[in-house]
């Protein structure tokens, strides 16, 4: 056993419950390396299983590990692994696909039916000490990134993801719906593709005081009370003449906002759909038929890994540690739990380190 200290994990209970309790050190399989994980972040899925027990079909029926956005350093590598040594600092990308079947082959591995994603049932996942991974989902992180920036690539990937099935292009005028870690990680990647200017909504002021932080200047209060045409007015107005959105990144899964963005949107433009909300939402057809609005949909990523760290890196994002409001310590994971219901709208990421 190479790991120091005990290994302590975070699970969730179907009761809705979550607790700490030691797990055996991992073994390492051929392909895979053992981690010892020094970041992860909290992610609003794991606080809906802890919550509720599950997201759509997707439930706890046996206790598990939570976890999928982390980063941390190599203790041992499988006997088939030959581009890790122990010692590299690593970001964990955690959806395990298979790589065999169409899906996978054709490049579209985020789709593999077979994909195992850590800390989502049944695949336990990554808030834990020690943890075996993959090798082919491990990705070198330079000497010049942090462990907790490791850990961001995995929201930044989302948010890749998302602008990878838009295309902004230089200059196109792009709203976000969110000031999430999600929305606010799909407009510092919009505008690193180049899209301008960037309006984003929220209905909470602290959380688009975080987008103002980031520079975002174009930032609207949404009013429940407003019609979807009351909605896309407010937006338009706000971007100016010759600036109605051309792309609109939905991160909110919020009936209101996806049927008000159809609305802001230019005729001939795109809701690109990522916030996840009720099963069934109703859309305006008939409007958005008249005027040729596209609806796609982005479902987390492939192939972001190494084009997110090399542009967090380079400081594209300008300083997405930004995003960071909290970190605890591992033994302290409850408590960092706690913090994203109690402290919800003054937290954006939280975040648990190790040393
Ligand atoms: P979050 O809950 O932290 O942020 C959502 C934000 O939207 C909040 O700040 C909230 O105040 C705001 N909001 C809610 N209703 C609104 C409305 N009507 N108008 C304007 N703002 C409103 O969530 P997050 O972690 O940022 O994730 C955002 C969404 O993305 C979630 O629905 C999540 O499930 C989804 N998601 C999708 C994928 C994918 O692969 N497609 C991956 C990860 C997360
Ligand atoms: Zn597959």
């Amino acid at each position: 056993q190479r790991g120091e200290k005990p290994n302590v994990a975070l699970w969730v209970r179907k009761d809705n419950s979550i607790y700490m309790r030691e797990i055996p050190y991992p073994t390492c399989a051929p392909d895979a390396c053992v981690v010892h994980i020094k970041a992860t972040g909290i992610c609003g899925s794991e606080i809906h299983f802890w919550k509720t027990g599950r997201i759509g079909d997707c439930k706890v029926d046996h206790d598990l590990v939570l976890g999928h956005e982390s980063a941390g350093i190599i203790l041992e590598v499988g006997s088939n692994v030959t581009n890790f040594k122990a010692g590299d600092r690593v970001s964990v990308e955690p959806g395990v696909a298979c790589f065999e079947c169409k899906q996978c082959i054709s490049g579209r591995y985020n789709l593999c039916p077979k994909v195992a994603f850590s800390g989502t049932p049944p695949t336990h996942g990554t808030m834990s000490r020690y943890v075996a991974h993959p090798a082919r989902f491990l990705h070198k992180i330079p000497e010049t990134m942090t462990y907790a920036e490791g850990a961001l690539v995995e929201p930044l990937s989302v948010a890749a993801g998302a602008v990878a099935r838009a295309s902004p292009k230089l200059g196109q005028p792009v709203l976000v719906c969110g000031a999430g870690p999600i929305g606010l990680a799909a407009a510092l990647c919009a505008r690193a593709a180049g899209a301008h200017p960037v309006c984003i909504t929220d209905l909470d002021e602290h959380r688009l005081a975080q987008a103002k932080s980031f520079g975002f200047e174009h930032t609207v209060k949404v009013d429940l009370k407003w019609t979807r045409e009351e909605f896309g007015q407010v937006i338009r107005d706000k971007m100016g003449e010759g600036c109605h959105p051309e792309i609109a990144f939905e991160c909110t899964g919020a009936q209101s906002s996806i049927a008000g963005s159809i609305y802001a949107l230019i005729d001939g433009g795109t809701l690109l759909q990522v916030g996840c909300g009720k099963p069934e939402i109703e859309l305006p057809i008939m409007a958005m038929s008249f005027r040729e609005v596209s609806i796609v949909t982005s479902f987390r990523y492939k192939q972001t890994w190494p084009v997110v760290i090399r542009l967090l890196n380079d400081k594209v994002f300008g300083d997405a540690t930004q995003l960071i409001t909290h970190s605890f310590k591992l033994e302290e994971s409850l408590e960092a739990f706690q913090t994203c219901v109690t402290a919800s709208e003054r937290s954006i990421k939280v975040q648990i380190l190790d040393d």
